[in-house]
């Protein structure tokens, strides 16, 4: 048992190396007949630990590293409990909190997948798209919700979303869910459900602020941990961190994109503004590269997202609006193009790759002022990135200064990247000297030349993403660093 303040959490501690048949589980056999037609052929460890204690009506805290299985945890004790409504309420049942509209869909998808040979309707309510069509959903019934708190409100402002019938609440990424961003919405929406219902929290990081929030939200929650909170990063991902000069990343990751061949990729930067130009600039250098942020319409977002799925697009540069939850089994490769800030959004991010046992590797940019956020990195994952180097492209990776910075130049955590929620939120920025490209700073490089004047001297790639001569050469070279 591991206490905490009031709350007392049982802790349930799996190895990955256990194996669970689903047949042990307390499922049904339509349900195995699913997971069986879905290839689907034991339960993972957040599976077994979980399933069994939601069935049994606990509330449960669980998490799980990146690429695992926390999306079907949560949903076959929604099908088993909730499915082949026999009543034919219209009220939903279960309820499904995500932080992106993306991530909706995709929940919804192993839902169906998940519900074969079953009376299960589902709706997602998701803000840019049309809200008629849902209310029209709503009214003719449906026993699951997937959304994004923003839309939810908005339902439940209108009437046309009832509460009052919901058995469970799943907040899916729960600590982004509980961030200062969303938790007014969650709190406001957990309010209008029924005391009496069940709570379930998962995600791969869950700071112990959040264990404690939880307290508010749950009754005697199980807490179901998969991995400790010292291998909270997937060990199947390589991560390493190349240390560059600002004015030389976007040469860079050409370099590398030609060089490793990812089968597909994701790049992340900071800002919605360096997401298009390094899409922009990307684009008339590889082939097969979109861009995606939280700004464009959603129709847009939906059809880079599809290509992206289907393999018809190769390389996403992308802000954090798909840095949670996102499951696409081609992505061999995550390049954070800016570190990111907050080293919980670093394992969110470089899980993107590497899920379900397939091997994957991240490539973190770091610039000489960026170390300290390098370090927070680092001990969060309990792991030395080790450092990677580019033919021409070659620095000290000592260099990197790794000073600790003054707590009050770090930003305060806010949701910029998604517009699910109606209500204003305060956008704030990173200090200058952190923020992609580090243009406050000046140039240390021996050939200044500025990213916007970066194709002068681009390795060239025939503008193909596909290698020209066979298995590209790879000039990575790996220092061990002292700790
Ligand atoms: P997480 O939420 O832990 O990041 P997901 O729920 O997105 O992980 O699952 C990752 C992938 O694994 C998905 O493609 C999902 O369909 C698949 N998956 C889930 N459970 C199993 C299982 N027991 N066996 C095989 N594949 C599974
Ligand atoms: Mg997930």
């Amino acid at each position: 048992m591991k206490s905490l303040g009031t709350m007392e959490f049982s802790l349930t501690q799996s190895t990955l190396e256990e194996t669970c048949l689903f047949e042990d589980l307390p499922l049904s056999k339509i349900t195995l007949k699913a997971l069986k037609k879905a290839g689907y052929q034991q339960a993972t460890p957040i599976q077994a630990a979980v399933i069994p204690e939601v069935l049994s009506d606990q509330d449960v805290v669980g998490q799980a590293q990146t690429g695992t299985g926390k999306t079907a945890a949560f949903l076959l004790p929604i099908l088993e409990r909730f499915a082949n409504n026999e009543e034919k309420t219209k009220d939903p049942k279960a309820l499904v909190l995500v932080p992106t509209r993306e991530l909706a869909d995709q929940v919804m998808q192993e839902a169906i997948k998940l519900s074969t040979g079953k009376s299960f309707r589902i709706a997602v309510l998701c803000g840019g798209r049309p809200i008629g069509r849902q209310i029209r959903q709503l009214q003719s019934g449906v026993e699951l919700v997937v959304g994004t708190p923003g839309r939810v409100m908005d339902h439940l402002r209108r009437g046309t979303l009832q509460c009052r019938h919901l058995g469970m609440v799943v907040l899916d990424e729960a600590d982004r869910m509980l961030d200062i961003g969303f938790r007014p919405d969650i709190e406001t929406i957990l309010k209008k459900c029924p005391q009496s219902r069940q709570t379930v929290l998962l995600s791969a990081t869950v700071p112990p602020e959040v264990e404690r929030l939880a307290h508010n939200y749950m009754r005697d929650p199980v807490m179901c941990q998969v991995s400790t909170q010292k291998e909270v990063s997937a060990d199947t991902i390589d991560q390493y961190y190349v240390s560059v000069q600002p004015n030389r990343k976007f040469d860079l990751l050409v370099h590398l994109l030609n060089e490793e061949q990812p089968e597909q990729a994701i790049v992340f930067c900071h800002t919605k503004r360096d997401t298009d130009r390094i899409a922009k600039e990307l684009k008339s250098k590889v082939s097969k590269v979109a861009g995606m942020h939280g700004d464009l319409p959603q129709r847009a977002r939906d059809r880079i997202l599809k290509k992206f799925r289907t393999g018809q697009v190769r390389c996403l540069v992308a802000t954090d609006v798909i840095g949670r939850g996102i499951d696409i089994s081609g992505i061999s490769h995550v390049i954070n193009y800016s570190i990111p800030e907050f080293c919980d959004d670093y394992v969110h991010r470089v899980g993107r790759t590497g899920r379900m046992g397939k091997s994957g590797t991240a490539y973190t940019f770091v610039s000489r002022d960026q170390g300290h956020l390098l370090t927070q990195i680092e001990k969060r994952i309990n792991k030395l990135l080790e450092p990677a180097q580019f033919d021409g492209f070659e620095t000290n990776p000592d260099s990197v200064d790794r000073s600790p910075r003054k707590k009050s130049r770090r930003p305060r955590r806010t949701r910029a990247h998604d517009s699910g929620s109606t209500s204003p939120r305060k956008k704030n920025r990173p200090p200058r000297s952190s923020r992609s490209g580090g243009s406050g700073k000046p140039s240390t490089s021996p050939n200044p030349r500025s990213e916007s004047s970066k194709s002068e001297g681009s390795p060239s790639n025939n503008g193909n993403f596909s290698p020209s001569n066979g298995k590209p050469k790879r000039s990575k070279r790996k220092y061990r660093r002292a700790l």
